[in-house]
């Protein structure tokens, strides 16, 4: 599904991903462990475009990324939950989940994000698919709500939902747990593990070892940009540099 190759990202003198190299395989759910710093938001941005490597290459069903800008990603399948929720505020829930729908389009994100007079053919079978993601992620009754109205554990499943809207392949979820009460969070492992039985690719970053260590098939660890460990969950707990750099923290 994905590989990256030699990725490397810098601002100012600091390698945040440095010379990174990956591969994740289609349905695979890939978790990414590793102390804060370690480079892991940023790994994600350059995988859905939002920021460019300096060097090396990502690659899609095999096919080179390059240059392509975050919204032809999108079209192609990826989707990222950012780690700090995004909310259109003075937009219902189900509004913003459309959003992800458009995230595809270039012109059609701002267009439902400003909600310029509907250009969409399709604008009901969108609000279809808002409703329908609405519904996986157990927020069918907060639809018509403000967005902002919504407790952190929904405006997640929100965020989550809009992700879902766009009907991706590749699916970058980014600390989707972090603030998250206990029951919360295992809805969200449930729902993740669901998600992956339905045939999504999932790379996910989190705080949470237990959790991921629970859900991943691979775990990758980062430290200082760089990929210190890969491996089966299993052997990525007994690792004495993932203890190290990580665990015993
Ligand atoms: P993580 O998500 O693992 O906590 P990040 O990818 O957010 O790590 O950050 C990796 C490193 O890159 C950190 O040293 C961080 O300060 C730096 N960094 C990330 N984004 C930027 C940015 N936009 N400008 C400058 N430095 C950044
Ligand atoms: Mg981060």
């Amino acid at each position: 599904m994905l590989r990256l190759e030699g990725v490397s990202r810098h601002f100012g003198g600091v390698y945040a991903v440095r010379d990174v190299d990956l591969t994740v395989g289609q349905r695979e759910l890939r978790g990414i462990i590793g102390p804060n710093g370690a480079g892991k938001s940023t790994l994600f941005n350059l995988i859905a475009g939002h920021l460019r490597p300096d060097q090396g290459t990502i690659a899609l069903r095999g096919r080179r990324l390059g240059r392509l800008p975050a919204h032809s990603r999108a079209a192609l399948g990826i989707a990222i939950v950012f780690q700090a929720a995004r909310v259109f505020r003075g937009m219902s829930v189900r509004e913003n989940v459309m959003v992800g729908a458009h995230a595809g389009t270039r012109a059609g994100f701002w267009t439902a994000a400003l909600r310029l007079p509907g250009h969409f053919r399709e604008e009901r079978l969108i609000r279809a698919r808002a409703d329908a993601a609405l519904a996986r992620v157990g927020l069918s009754g907060w639809a018509d709500r403000p967005a902002e109205s919504l407790p952190l554990g929904q405006q997640r499943s929100m965020q989550l939902a809009r992700a879902l809207c766009a009907e991706p392949e590749l699916l970058l979820l980014d600390e989707p747990a972090s603030g998250l009460r206990a029951a919360e969070r295992e809805a969200l492992a449930d729902l993740i593990a669901e998600l992956r039985r339905a045939g999504l690719t999932i790379m996910l970053v989190e705080h949470d070892v237990a959790m991921v260590t629970r859900l991943a098939d691979r775990i990758t660890v980062l430290d200082l940009g760089r990929v210190i460990a890969d491996g089966a969950p299993e052997e990525i707990r007994s690792d004495p540099r993932v203890i190290a750099a990580y665990l015993g923290e």
